[in-house]
């Protein structure tokens, strides 16, 4: 059976430590964050996407960082705890800020930030608006990072004797929806493009697209 996934600051470190976030093992490896249900622009904390981590033999990836530096730091604090290899990989589902304004925490880990090959143009024009509406004192000193590296139709990545599968999805919940796929545990991380328990409140592409089963 897949287990399905649905898965933005310069703060002194005395105005917030990077405390860690839970994080549970949902199969061997594979790490998942379960976001709080709350509206970004709203919410006196973050994170409030679901964030997943995958461990290989020899490296680590990411599959999206929250919605602030302070959200990617407690990210990377609990990597580090589970294991000091490298973060090769910082990969971000789609452009909605609560899942890629971490990004600026793993800029130390030199990593390739990965999205869907439609994702820079609409990450390069909606950020602003994101940095302007983002007031909350969790949000402070964040800075928007882009990708590295995109994904035309279909990608693999290797961390090690475990090889991810990513995938660039047809219209749906963004014109940008990336997912990522774990052969090993069939764990299918699915960004926004599956919500349980609530429906989303921003539907940037199409709501058809988005009903449809993945591909
Ligand atoms: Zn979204």
């Amino acid at each position: 059976m897949k287990t399905l996934c649905a898965v933005l600051l310069l703060l002194s470190a005395s105005a917030f430590s990077a405390d860690n976030l839970p994080f549970e093992e949902v199969a061997p490896g594979v790490y998942v964050h379960v976001g709080r249900i709350a509206d970004l622009f709203e919410t006196d904390r973050d994170p409030v996407s679901n964030i997943t981590f995958i461990v290989g033999d020899n490296a680590v990836a990411v599959i999206d960082t929250g919605g602030s530096r302070r959200a990617g730091e407690a990210i990377l604090a609990s990597i580090r705890e589970v294991t000091p290899l490298p973060i090769r990989y910082v990969i971000n589902t789609h452009v909605h800020a609560d899942h890629n304004f971490g990004n600026q925490a793993f800029l130390g880990e030199n990593p390739e930030f990965i999205a869907h090959h439609l994702y820079p143009g609409d990450f390069a024009a909606k950020s602003g608006y994101y940095l302007n509406r983002l007031t909350q004192p969790w949000f402070e000193g964040t800075q928007p990072v882009a990708a590295t590296r995109t994904v035309e139709s279909e990608t693999m990545i290797d961390l090690g004797n475990r090889r991810l599968i990513l995938t660039a999805q047809p219209r749906a919940h963004t014109r940008h929806d990336l997912t990522v796929f774990d052969p090993q545990t069939d764990t299918l991380i699915t960004g926004d493009l599956l919500f349980v328990d609530h429906l989303p409140r921003s539907m940037a592409a199409c709501s058809v697209g988005w009903l449809s089963p993945i591909p």
